[in-house]
């Protein structure tokens, strides 16, 4: 009798382990491949994200200014602009910390909650619905917000190699439905390190496209051979312009360098004046420019939506087509960068949506509309943003 029931039950098992896949949730996973200007997905060379946008959805993602790494990914996952999350630079400072400079590469600031707290990130308000969250990279997602961290989360590194990026994504969809998470992000650097180092329309550039790509192919079978169902925002923070050394403002010709901070430098200034009482700077800078135009933070261009935060520099300079602003001993400009004007089209972003509701080509958006789209798929209630939800309410 009992060898019969054991016979039965070891014929059955694999049919009970079977049913439960079929039962799994699907996953919602943000992949951003940063630098992935929107026109790179018509170079013919990424059949897996080129059939991923057949399925689904394409469109282009119009970044916030200004258009750098930290500030738009965290608008995409916080649904406000770079002036209400606070993120309002790779690089800022804040008046209430005279004497200190936020800098991405600078873990002891950038990792601090304090540069953070403008804004509630959407794996937080995840979190706090009982919706797991694991990330495999995104800015912020190291830092604990509010006190709240992703389930599962590491230290940016950028040494992890892809393959192990994706391992791990996959090991967390075989954890027990208990702990498996049901939101992830994934994160790329190389097409945007290429397309600094070697400029948008570099051979290196496509090199890092399709390996990439094929990336997230290898991703995707994963997925399917799990039997894991996914939905797939794939995005990117800005695009990437030519720049050369035959472009190039060295704000030294315009002003001794000792009378300001620059903040930032390159495709956008944000320039400080050493003494808060020097109106000499700004007298200076807001001069026509042939290649630049510099404004006071509070005149800044409306459809910017910058210059109210505390954190914006009271100088912001902007660079015209492939210009840089330098402050400092020269060193070669050459390759790519981003940072200008958000209306500039080579500043436009990928985006992708796989098994979202979205189909066809969504047009150009901005990329705060991704943060309602994500909140509908993970089913969390999304909080007040600077988001329409243009994107959200195209689903069906
Ligand atoms: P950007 O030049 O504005 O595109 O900045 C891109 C750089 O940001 C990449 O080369 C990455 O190494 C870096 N980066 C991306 N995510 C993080 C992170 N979470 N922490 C620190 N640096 C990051
Ligand atoms: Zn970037
Ligand atoms: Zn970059």
């Amino acid at each position: 009798m009992t060898r019969l029931y054991l016979l039965l039950l070891a014929l059955c098992l694999p049919f009970a382990a079977r049913a439960q896949e079929g039962e799994r949730p699907p996953v919602t996973i943000l992949i951003s491949i940063d630098g992935f200007r929107a026109d790179y997905l018509d170079r013919g060379i990424t059949p897996h994200l080129s059939r991923l946008a057949a399925e689904g959805a394409r469109g282009k993602l119009r970044p916030s200014f200004p258009t750098k790494t930290f500030p738009n990914h965290y608008a995409m996952v916080t649904g406000k602009r770079p002036d209400k999350h606070g993120i309002v630079g790779n690089n800022m400072i804040d008046p209430r910390r005279p004497g200190e400079k936020f800098s991405l590469g600078d873990p002891k600031q950038s990792l601090d909650p304090f540069w953070w707290d403008q804004a509630e990130p959407a794996w937080v308000t995840a979190e706090k619905a009982g919706v797991r969250s694991a990330t495999m990279f995104w800015p912020g997602s190291e830092v604990a917000i509010g006190g709240t961290r992703p389930a599962d989360w590491l230290r940016y590194d950028r040494h992890v190699g892809y393959e192990q990026r994706i391992a791990t994504i996959l090991d967390w969809m075989r954890r027990p439905a208990a702990i498996r998470p049901a939101f992830v992000t994934l994160y790329f650097e190389a097409v945007d390190d290429a397309g600094h180092r070697f400029g948008p329309d570099s051979a290196e550039v496509n090199a890092a496209i399709a390996d990439v790509d094929g990336r997230i192919g290898k991703l995707v079978a994963g997925l399917a051979d799990l039997g894991q169902p996914a939905r797939l925002l794939i995005v990117a923070d800005h695009g990437m312009r030519a720049t050369d050394e035959s472009r190039v403002i060295q704000l030294a010709d315009l002003i001794d360098l000792a009378s300001i901070i620059a903040v930032e430098t390159g495709p956008y200034a944000a320039i400080e004046p050493a003494a808060g009482t020097d109106d000499r700077v700004a007298q200076v800078l807001l001069k026509p420019h042939a290649h630049m135009t510099c404004y006071r933070r509070e005149e800044l261009p409306k459809q910017l939506h910058y210059g109210r935060n505390p954190r914006v520099a009271a100088i912001i300079c902007i660079a015209g087509p492939g210009w840089s602003i330098l402050a400092g001993p020269p060193w070669p400009v050459k390759g790519g960068a981003h940072g200008y004007d958000n209306r500039d089209p080579e500043m436009l972003a990928l985006f992708i949506a796989h098994g979202s509701g979205l189909s066809g080509d969504v047009g150009t958006v901005d990329n705060i509309e991704v943060y309602p789209l994500l909140m509908a798929l993970l089913g969390v209630p999304p909080l007040a943003s600077d988001a329409a939800g243009v994107l959200a309410q195209r689903r069906r």
